[in-house]
């Protein structure tokens, strides 16, 4: 079976000494396509660099809301201004809030996050959406500044809020080892009721392993745990949700099979 990660993070100093050694592991599960994800300035330029060595490496950029304060959306802009004829470069992201360690500063991630759709919208791109224990706030934000060439929520927790949005707007949800943990079993209903259709899978790696390998550095070679999961879910065979999640990937970036 072939697999697409969606989100990804090689450019994180644990990769720094074996990367090469960790990619091909990756290519021989089957791995054809990785969309390395930025989170600020630096990583997003790490990412795109990143893109331009491996063929088979995609890249967006953005600035996470752990870095408001530090980095601004002028910044990212810059990149692809610098960049603009790079057809690697195939989302803004990822963005959005995070309220779970830092929740003085509701204001100014809101800002960011808002001016990062719009520079999405004006660069015609895709934005990927982080979301952490602030699900109401993204809900309200995404209605009143609605991207308009794509949005995926990438490790997707789902709220009756959120599932509705996504149903409604056809907007994509991206699953990763976070699907394998035993607290997150109520997510079933919810993965049942959205189209498979509108559903990719990810790692986040390095973080976020799926069981049975939860603590340790995860890879995209862990996807095929995490696409068995997801069919298990939907009740579906393995083999088409494989197929199914790797078509949507390639459309939701546009990215041409070679
Ligand atoms: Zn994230
Ligand atoms: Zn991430």
């Amino acid at each position: 079976m072939k697999y697409i990660d969606t989100h990804a993070h090689y450019n994180d100093e644990v990769f720094k000494d074996n990367l090469d050694e960790v990619l091909d592991k990756c290519k021989q599960t089957g791995v054809d396509y990785i969309v390395n994800i930025g989170y600020n300035k630096e990583s997003s330029d790490r990412s795109l660099e990143l893109a331009n060595k491996y063929s088979y490496i995609y890249t967006t950029i953005g600035v996470h809301p752990h870095d408001v304060g530090n980095d601004k959306a002028i910044d990212i802009y810059d990149i692809y201004q610098a960049n603009s004829n790079n057809k690697k470069i195939v989302g803004i992201g990822e963005i959005g809030l995070d309220y779970a360690f830092v929740s003085d500063n509701k204001l100014q991630q809101a800002d960011l996050f808002i001016e990062q759709i719009e520079m999405a919208n004006a660069l015609k791109l895709p934005v990927i959406i982080h979301t952490r224990d602030a699900s109401l706030d993204t809900y309200n934000i995404l209605r009143e500044n609605k991207p308009q060439f794509g949005l995926l929520f990438h490790c997707f927790h789902p709220t009756d809020d959120l599932v509705r949005m996504v149903l409604n707007e056809g907007y994509s949800v991206a699953f990763g080892g976070n699907i394998t943990y035993k607290r997150n079993s109520s997510f079933g209903k919810y993965i049942k009721a959205i189209p498979i259709n509108q559903m990719v899978i990810e790692t986040d790696c390095p973080y976020l392993s799926p069981e049975p390998y939860r603590g340790t550095i995860n890879t995209s070679a862990n996807l095929p745990i995490i696409c068995k999961k997801l069919a298990e879910y939907k009740e579906m065979d393995v083999e088409y949700v494989c197929e199914k999640v790797y078509k949507n990937s390639l459309e939701f970036f546009k990215i041409k099979q070679k």
